[in-house]
């Protein structure tokens, strides 16, 4: 892609009304535009990232068996009516009404469209265990949107929905989504700590956050040191649930059962939740399926998120220094930024020509061919944070090198034309 063809609309200036890190790079790498508080258009530095996030997310929820739907973002209200909670949900919930005069909703939450679709379905515990999933656009009317797209108002969620034909299975399913979770989360190049959300009465609901670490996190938490040191070898329930993880209300000092040299609290950012809670939306929605007995058997059912969009701000804060954004390469917009740092005839040539090999070889390459200053170049490729820059001036190709800097290490390598190909193909 060349620079001068794109549409990435850089600020110099740092907004004044972002307060965090992730706000202001965000703004300032021209990946977002603010359309109403807590609203946002995606610009298209920011829609490659929100996409990438998306693919590696849904590879996940593909991997253990769960299906991918989209649900309508407008929900009819006579379904919340159905489940009892279209009174509670309070102000959150847009309410809109449609010509007709019925009374319709943006949805901030599935259970009651994805029970509608089964109930119509599956009517055999044969067709059960059954994953479905989207990932799609929510509206929440937050009280205090902020931080950009970390609270937003209008937000993209991955929701998946388990039904299962008994609390047992229904476990089973809890534990390969919280799986799931770690992986989806390691190979995005973050580290979660999963923490325990309820009540721990046995046979009650199961539910885990998961919570990035960053000074700018929105909830205290508090955890087990032992999550530090964690690696893909510990990534399951099996090992990890038994360790001390929650985040504030949780928290007492009082009872916490492990001492204070063990106890690492920090803040830490929201980013998914997983949550069991048994046959409410079956019963209250009548999704029923026979038994194996032939008896009629109510669905235990689950329903488990991850913040698709809050992650584009997680993964800056924790991933980012004075200069801009560091892209992990797994969700980077573009592999490599390649700089013409010089403009002249034979820079351009080699540009032209690098571009090329890149662009039809299939390495993502953003080539920023624009007739400005090398340092405006160099500051804007470090602000959008790609994980590789190749420098193309006049001085190193006088020995026939380009140079190829690692944005996260800032190493610098001299590399011939032959070498810097082989390097990225
Ligand atoms: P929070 O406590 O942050 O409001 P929640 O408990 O309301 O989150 P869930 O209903 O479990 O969130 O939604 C699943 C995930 O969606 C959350 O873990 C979070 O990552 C993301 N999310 C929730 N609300 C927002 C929002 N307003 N903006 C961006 N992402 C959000
Ligand atoms: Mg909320």
């Amino acid at each position: 892609m060349r620079l001068s063809q794109y549409f990435l609309p850089t600020l110099k200036e740092t907004p004044s009304e972002a307060q965090i890190a992730s706000h202001r790079l965000m703004l300032r790498a021209g990946m977002i535009n603010q359309t109403a508080g807590g609203i946002y258009t995606w610009l298209p530095l920011g829609e490659l990232v929100l996409k990438r996030i998306d693919q590696i997310v849904a590879e996940e929820q593909d991997r253990i068996g769960c299906h991918r739907i989209t649900m309508p973002t407008i929900q009819p209200a006579h379904l919340w009516q159905e489940s009892g909670r279209y009174e509670d949900y309070g102000k959150e919930m847009l309410r809109i009404k449609d010509r007709h005069d019925r009374e319709m909703l943006y949805g901030p939450t599935h259970e009651e469209v994805v029970t509608d679709v089964v109930r119509q379905y599956v009517n055999s515990y044969r067709q059960l265990p059954l994953c479905l999933y989207q990932i799609h656009w929510k509206f929440r009317d937050e009280i205090r949107p902020r931080f950009g797209i970390m609270r937003g108002r209008e937000f993209y969620m991955k929701d998946a929905y388990s039904f299962d034909i008994d609390a047992a299975s229904a476990r089973t399913s809890y534990e390969k989504m919280y799986n799931a979770y770690l992986r989806t989360f390691a190979r995005l190049g973050i580290k979660a700590v999963p923490m325990r959300a309820d009540s721990g009465a046995i046979g009650g609901d199961l539910s885990h956050e998961f919570h990035v670490v960053a000074d700018t996190g929105e909830s205290a938490i508090y955890y087990d040191k032992i999550f530090e040191t964690i690696t893909e070898d510990d990534y399951s329930m099996e090992k990890l649930a038994k360790f001390y993880a929650v985040s504030d209300e949780k928290h007492d000092p009082a009872t916490c059962p492990i001492g204070p040299d063990q106890l690492i609290s920090r803040r830490g950012i929201e980013v998914g939740h997983i949550f069991y809670f048994g046959t409410k939306y079956s019963r209250s929605m009548n999704l029923k399926v026979t038994g194996a007995d032939g008896k009629p058997i109510y669905p235990e059912m689950g329903s488990y998120g991850i913040g698709v969009s809050r992650l584009v701000g997680a993964i800056i804060e924790s991933s980012h220094d004075e200069h801009g954004i560091i892209w992990p390469e797994q969700v980077a917009p573009f592999r490599i930024g390649l700089i013409d740092a010089k403009n002249d005839a034979q820079t351009q040539t080699v540009s032209n020509q690098l571009h090329e090999k890149f662009s039809n070889s299939g390495v993502s390459v953003l080539y920023d061919d624009r007739s400005e200053r090398a340092g405006i170049k160099f500051s804007d490729m470090d602000l959008i944070g790609l994980p590789w820059q190749v420098i193309v001036g006049s001085k190193t190709l006088t020995n026939g090198t380009v140079e190829v800097k690692n944005r996260r290490t800032g190493e610098r390598q001299d590399l011939s034309l032959d070498e810097v190909i082989a390097k990225f193909l």
